[in-house]
């Protein structure tokens, strides 16, 4: 079969899951190649016919910005600062979860290391949730087929916020639905009373092809509604199948929407049992969930400002956020982005690089159960947002990096092809425009900040994302290298191209 006859196949449904996967791929190639500089083509940082983008972008990065850009990438690419920080956020403090004291003292050390760089540090306060996890069993009690006097465990965690059942647990039949639609359809006579099971599997196609976010936002509104709307219904627990790329018999948590019952994630292949056994008859679940939400704490983002020496009004924010799931230990997210925008600064000041415009490090808090870090940031620095000229985030792990996704006027996207040629070598070249540049950045993005995400190779990001396994050994030294390479590079374009990035 033709590329283009495959491709015609593929829209029309027709092609099997194998020719789906490389129709899927032959698009990206050529979303790639009609993209500027894709990694395959030659840097032409000029953007075709457009003679005054040339030269106001030669205006905007004189020939010794353009080799300070240089140094930075070739620092950055033999420098391990980051890799020690993210060693030390995992496994001198480990799991950061929101409210809890780990994820404070990842706030004190970052302040700390920020300041031991020169930056000038404050903790802002946060009022966070605190919920913490508890017993998490459930066997399945009543099933077609089953031998006397046994049971079958089911794998599984309790989601982020879920309530508790009662120490004892409880019992009740599962009832399995594929979408909203279909709990809809069998309303409230036949969920009341029920636990629900919603099985929306997790699209390892896209995933493995590139568009594992895409995979993640079909899946995750289960995650997130799916409880809520279980207990619209009257269903005594809601239960997700687990989003997530690799199947280990891992089971993903994550945030879902208050929903006044217990609400867990069961590994895939817990998933696909239930289903089986389900399609032959009653199965029967007790469920033991003992999660807490204590009161809320106060914990902290971490802002850390590098003076600019022209322009010290005018700031760039790099960014990730500190705290992480409790199951792992938070290594791919987000341990990796809070380093990367740490290592942006350190290698300024290791280059004696003084920004013409103010670079602002931020760790945010509270990423992961309601963003209340970046609702506080905004409340208090929204006024200071028509100087904000640009706020990065790297918040999709650790892989090697392709570019990053932006939020900007298209004038914004030309303006940045000198950085382009810059990061060619390691192929972090893509500009990819996006609508939602990412959770902590999002109110300086609805403000006209434009904004920018780090966008890493995520083929393998949710194979490990909220799980017990995202921990230190899944973050590769070189490839996080890369990262906070191209990271510094775009930090410092931002800060010292000569006009800033338009709004
Ligand atoms: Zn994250």
């Amino acid at each position: 079969m033709t590329k283009a006859g495959c491709c015609i196949a593929f829209l029309s449904g027709k092609c099997s899951a194998r020719t789906r996967f490389l129709a899927t791929s032959i698009a990206v190639i050529l979303l790639a190649s009609s993209l500027p500089l894709g990694r395959a083509q030659k840097p032409s940082p000029i953007p075709s016919g457009s003679v005054m983008q040339a030269s106001s972008n030669e205006q905007n990065f004189p020939p010794l910005l353009l080799q300070q850009l240089s140094a930075i990438k070739s620092t950055a690419l033999n420098d391990d600062y980051a890799y020690r920080q993210v060693a030390h956020l995992t496994e001198n403090i480990g799991a950061r979860p929101t409210g809890s004291p780990q994820a404070t003292a990842a706030a004190r050390y970052v302040a700390d290391e920020l300041r031991r760089l020169g930056l000038e540090v404050r903790l802002q306060p946060v009022t966070v949730p605190h919920w913490v996890r508890g017993a998490e069993t459930a066997e399945l009690v009543g099933y077609p087929g089953m031998a006397t006097g046994t049971t079958q465990r089911i794998v599984l965690t309790a989601l982020g916020g879920s309530t508790s059942t009662a120490p004892e647990g409880l019992t009740a039949e599962v009832v399995t639905v594929d979408s909203f639609e279909e709990l809809q359809a069998l309303g409230h006579d036949k969920v009341a009373g029920k636990i629900v099971l919603f099985n929306e599997p997790f699209d390892k196609e896209k995933a493995a092809a590139g568009y594992a976010f895409m995979s993640y936002g079909e899946a995750v509104r289960y995650r997130f509604a799916g409880p809520k709307a279980a207990a619209d219904l009257g269903a005594v627990a809601a239960l997700i199948r687990s989003l997530g790329s690799a199947d280990y018999r891992l089971p993903h948590t994550g945030l879902s929407l208050p929903a006044g019952i217990p609400a867990g994630a069961v590994t895939s292949e817990d998933a696909d049992l239930i289903v089986y056994l389900a399609a032959q008859g009653k199965v029967r679940m007790h469920l033991t969930l003992t999660p807490q939400n204590l009161p809320d704490e106060t914990s902290y983002n971490v802002i850390a400002d590098l003076k600019g020496s022209e322009h010290p009004e005018q700031i760039v924010v790099v960014s990730g956020h500190l705290d992480s799931w409790d199951l792992g230990t938070g290594a791919i997210d987000d341990g990796a982005g809070v380093v990367i925008a740490m290592e942006a600064a350190e290698i300024l000041q290791r280059l004696h690089l003084r920004p013409a415009r103010t670079l602002r490090v931020i760790a945010w808090m509270d990423e992961e159960t309601g963003g209340s870090g970046s609702k506080a940031y905004t409340a208090e620095y929204s006024k200071d947002f028509p100087n904000h000229v640009a706020a990065i985030e790297s918040d999709s792990g650790a892989a090697h990096p392709l570019g990053f996704s932006v939020k900007a006027a298209p004038a914004a996207m030309e303006a940045l092809h000198p950085v382009q040629s810059v990061l060619q070598s390691i192929g972090a070249t893509m500009l990819q425009p996006t609508t939602y540049p990412g959770a902590d950045i999002e109110g300086m993005s609805s403000a006209g900040v434009p904004t920018l995400s780090l966008m890493q190779d995520s083929r393998a990001y949710f194979n490990y994302h909220h799980t017990a396994a995202d921990t230190l050994d899944k973050i590769v030294p070189s490839e996080l290298r890369e990262n906070a390479a191209a990271m510094a590079v775009m930090a410092y374009a931002l800060t010292n191209m000569k006009e800033p990035l338009p709004h």
